[in-house]
């Protein structure tokens, strides 16, 4: 049996069992349970190095996830996420799609396991860097198929609400389901991370950085524009739908129609930010450049907990 050597494919095939499976079944296809499909998958694909154990427990220095071989060199492998009561129920599906990523793309290359913390990529061309980009992508790929993503947006006006239904159904933090959104979508949108006032980061879509409009919130600091919602911490049930801004209180000098939310404690902010459906002539001249840099800084965000 020939095995696949990408995220992107091996979150492919896993997904095809699934789909099956739960036809067969008659069951919901969604949330993946990661757990049970993580030890069955491996005890039948890889019957000498199986994944038999998986257990939370409560996570010291930033560790999100640990792989690691059973110390018995039996060949079984282990899967410990942090349980933290802090840590939401998104966030651990997530981290568990990310392990599961590793044993399947990188054990070989690291027979020692990994131990994940959530900013461990910040060293964009690192081997280990390389390796977290791909583990995030086959999590997402895995929990958010493109296939069923797309049937669920398909005719639906975009909103807040959507991404917190896309973010319950498939059991990921709403900042994952919106990140998956701005992979593929035709529209101009921006998602912002906002941490005591500031912009901690922020995502564009493609057509959105294709009209030179992004914040580099990673290499400069940025206030949160005074007039948002995100900066007013007004709070979500106060302006479900949003309101459209005018000109000059986000980047990019357009009217653009903002929808925010809070974490629990409000000291953090996530913002959708829309912008109007045309295309602009004035193209950003280094835009593919600027996409290929963040190439590698994009999935780390998807573990994030709201
Ligand atoms: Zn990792």
């Amino acid at each position: 049996m020939t095995f696949p050597t990408t995220p992107e494919g091996w979150a492919i095939r896993l997904s095809q069992v699934v789909k099956i499976f739960h036809q067969t079944h008659e069951l919901p296809r969604f949330p993946i349970k990661v757990a049970s499909l993580a030890k069955e998958f491996s005890k039948q694909l890889f019957p000498n190095e199986p994944i038999t154990m998986i257990s939370g427990d409560e996570l010291t220095d930033g560790i999100e996830g640990m792989l690691f071989p059973k110390p018995d060199e039996s060949g079984e492998w282990g899967i410990i996420f942090n349980s933290s009561p802090t840590i939401s129920k998104g966030r651990i599906n997530f981290t568990l799609g990310h392990e599961l990523g590793h044993y399947l793309l990188h054990r070989k290359r690291s027979p020692e396991g990994f131990k994940c913390t959530m900013r461990n990529m910040m060293d964009w061309d690192s081997e280990v860097g390389r390796m977290e980009a791909e583990a995030n992508k086959f999590a997402s790929y895995l929990l958010m198929p493109l296939d069923d993503f797309r049937e669920q947006i398909k005719g639906q006006k975009v909103s807040m609400e959507l991404m917190l239904f896309l973010a319950a159904r498939y059991e990921v933090s709403v900042t994952a389901a919106i990140l998956k959104w701005l992979e593929f979508t035709p529209k101009r949108a921006m998602l912002v991370f906002g941490k005591s006032g500031f912009i901690d980061w922020a995502w564009s879509s493609t057509p959105l950085i294709k009209s030179g409009i992004f914040y580099r919130a990673r290499q400069e600091t940025i206030q949160l524009p005074e007039k948002s919602l995100a900066a007013k911490g007004a709070a979500y049930s106060e302006f479900p739908e949003g309101i459209k801004h005018p000109g000059g209180v986000w980047a990019g000098n357009e009217t653009v129609h903002e929808t925010t939310i809070f974490s629990p404690q409000k000291e953090m902010s996530i913002s959708l930010l829309i912008y109007p459906d045309y295309s602009s002539h004035n193209l950003y001249k280094n835009s593919a450049e600027f996409k290929k840099r963040r190439e590698f800084d994009t999935f780390d965000k998807f573990k994030t907990n709201s």
